[in-house]
């Protein structure tokens, strides 16, 4: 991205702002799954690499607080995401995830802009599982199985109808009436919805996505038919889980950033429990660059762990930069 010219005359230099509002204008799911896919490509390549995420608990307001970095030279975006989770936020109408992206010049290192992060954020991590459907999923996938119905579900819902031609979707969640926002979306594409128990959602689906907030399996290796296709989007942090590692010591195991995976991802109690090693995990990059065949058989289980990289959130930020520009609705502030 070429946004650095003339920013700079006389001292003055001029930052966009990209407000949250202006990014649900300018970005969809067909953007953020080009950004996305390239930037997976691009770090497989070597092209692009994410920096050591910050993540802490600040010890008010009961707040975690991070960065998620990273410099993308294939695509010349160098900046931050910053943000992290208050959970009182819900009471004063907030989102309880807050976030905002810093974009810098990486010739010069100036600033340039300021992106709102949080329906980024949904976007780009139902991207990220998207693009893992695309590349890993049985062509004839039919049924799609989503655990969790929280606030990324809608986004990761519609994100995956548009990779196969599913039939129907079925869903769980810990609070069985949240899925009402699943079965809508549902509706409205025409599709049969069915609320299931977890063995049921595990057998019948095709694809499952699992995005919660658990800190255990909730889908076994038993469960899981041949052929499945499952990415674990949830799972961000140390202790988290959705999955049984069994399931991930059977199946073929792809992620966005492998040094991710193994410390904050789902993999990372199969690697603790020494099921698997780092070396049966697959950068989901290579299947995309065509260095890795991925799916390799019709009976095959292919499980993306998808961690949530700052090179995703940098890709959509700069995507929405230019598209701002480009339809006139980047603000422009002088420093
Ligand atoms: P949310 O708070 O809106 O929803 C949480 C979901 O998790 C709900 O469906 C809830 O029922 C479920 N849940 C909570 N505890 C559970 C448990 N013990 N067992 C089963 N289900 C449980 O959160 P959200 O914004 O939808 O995010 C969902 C998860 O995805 C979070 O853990 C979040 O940190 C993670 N996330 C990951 C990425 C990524 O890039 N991988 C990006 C954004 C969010």
């Amino acid at each position: 991205m070429s946004l650095a010219s003339d920013r700079t005359r006389h001292g003055v230099l001029t930052v966009f702002v990209i407000t949250e509002q202006v990014c649900k204008q300018v970005i969809g799911r067909g953007d953020a799954f080009a950004a996305v896919e390239a930037v997976f490509a691009a770090m497989a390549k070597g092209d692009a690499w994410n920096f050591p995420v910050v993540r802490e608990a600040i010890g008010y307001a009961d707040a975690l607080y991070g960065f998620k970095s990273g410099f993308d030279k294939a695509g010349l975006s160098l900046g931050l995401k910053s943000g992290g989770y208050w959970p009182g936020n819900m009471k004063k109408g907030l989102t309880n995830h807050q976030s905002t992206i810093f974009l810098f010049d990486p010739d010069t290192g100036q600033l340039q802009a300021l992106v709102g992060g949080n329906y980024l954020t949904a976007v780009r991590t139902a991207a990220a599982s998207s693009v893992s459907i695309a590349h890993l999923a049985r062509k004839d996938a039919r049924v799609l199985g989503m655990v969790g119905a929280g606030h990324q579900s809608t986004f990761q819902l519609l994100a995956a109808l548009e990779q196969r031609e599913f039939e129907k979707v079925i869903g769980w969640n810990l609070h069985a009436p949240e899925l009402e926002k699943l079965s809508k979306i549902a509706d409205q594409k025409g599709l049969a919805f069915e609320a299931v128990e977890r063995e049921q959602l595990a057998s019948e689906a095709d694809v499952i996505i699992t995005i919660t907030s658990a800190h255990e399996s909730l889908i076994m290796k038993d469960w899981v038919k041949p052929g499945s296709h499952i990415a674990c989007m949830g799972t961000d942090t140390k202790g988290k889980q959705e999955v049984d590692p069994e399931l991930i010591a059977q199946a073929s195991v792809f992620t966005d950033e492998i040094a991710q995976s193994i410390t904050i991802g789902e993999t990372q109690h199969a690697i603790a429990n020494g099921l698997i090693g780092e070396n049966d995990i697959t950068a989901i990059g290579d299947v995309i660059n065509g260095t890795h065949p991925g799916r390799t058989s019709d009976a095959e289980i292919t499980l993306f762990d998808g961690t949530g990289v700052g090179l995703q959130d940098l890709a959509v930020a700069s995507a929405s930069v230019k598209l701002a520009l480009e339809q006139g609705l980047a603000q422009e502030v002088t420093l």
